[in-house]
């Protein structure tokens, strides 16, 4: 989990404005309510009738509390409709699940990991990326295992049976579409996940490397996310100290946490062991750590 204090004060401070906009919508409706007659007799009315039923309640006489509680409803149905008849100010919720509490059934709203991920991306300077949708991508009959495998690593997501899936293959076989997929599947179930081109990736690693006040904060997002999607490994310039150094540091450490992590590449692993070092190809192409998923271009079929 992400811990970067700087963040969970960010997502705390979200929750408290959006508390506050409440609030001021709140007093903006009890104005107008307070001083419609009509609703505070009604208001009255029901706190009568609501201390005779507790009354009834204590004496444990049925008759009374199943007259009191139908003139409860009606009160409670009279107030309603009046209150839909007054220029009330409408109480909007970003989240309806929590009602922006970040809190639900005791425990952290999805809302809480979406705000999260956006600071996080925030942090990182990049946007944030449109998933896919498994059920609308139009499976290519050569892709069904591959697609089988990734569905199954996504609905599973984070009990997966291995934690890293490499896809490889040239570029238009669908490797980036099905990365999406799984994007938007681990984020709808409430994870923290990122999807980075291996350019803007590089980018953020030369941030890290020159500016020691953001270091932290950008290591701690991207090694503490639940899944972090490389998209396009290869592609990137090569930095020298930079690119394959803080590739392997990130890359190691999520491996000994056992974090989740998808590359997608349209280099071989031969050309992957050429391209970057001996001990970062020996950790991220570790079989017994790493899935490989090929993606074979039809054409590639025919021939
Ligand atoms: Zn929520």
């Amino acid at each position: 989990m992400i811990k970067s204090k700087i963040l969970i004060d960010k997502v705390n401070n979200k929750y408290f404005d959006l508390k506050a906009e409440k609030y001021a919508v709140k007093r903006y409706n009890d104005e107008i309510l307070s001083a419609n007659d009509e609703y505070v007799s009604l208001e009255n009315k029901l706190g009568e009738v609501k201390f005779l039923l507790a009354k009834a309640e204590y004496l444990e006489d049925n008759d009374q509390i199943k007259k009191l509680s139908t003139e409860v409803e009606v009160y409670k149905k009279m107030i309603e409709t009046l209150k839909n008849s007054l220029p009330l100010a409408p109480v909007k919720y970003e989240c309806n699940l929590c009602k922006d509490t970040g809190i639900l059934n005791g425990k952290r709203c999805k809302c809480y990991y979406k705000y999260l991920t956006n600071f996080a991306l925030e942090s990182l300077g990049v946007n944030e990326v449109k998933g896919g949708d498994f059920s609308k991508l139009i499976q290519s009959p050569a892709l069904i295992k591959q697609f089988k495998v990734i569905k199954n690593y996504a609905d599973n997501f984070p009990n997966t049976q291995i934690n890293n899936l490499i896809f490889l293959g040239n570029v238009g076989t669908g490797k980036t579409e099905l990365a999406k997929c799984v994007l938007s599947s681990v984020k709808k179930r409430g994870y923290i996940a990122l999807f980075l081109t291996s350019t803007e990736l590089n980018s953020i690693f030369i941030k890290m490397h020159t500016s020691e006040v953001d270091r932290n904060l950008i290591y701690d997002v991207l090694s503490e996310a639940d899944l972090l999607i490389i998209d396009d490994l290869g592609t990137e310039p090569i930095y020298k100290n930079v690119t394959v150094e803080y590739l392997l540091s990130l890359v190691s450490n999520r491996i000994e946490k056992g974090k989740h992590l998808i590359i997608t590449t349209n280099l071989n692993d031969l050309e992957l062991s050429e391209r970057y070092n001996e001990r970062f190809t020996s950790r991220i192409l570790d079989k017994s750590k790493s899935l490989y998923v090929p993606f074979i271009s039809e054409d590639f079929r025919i021939k």
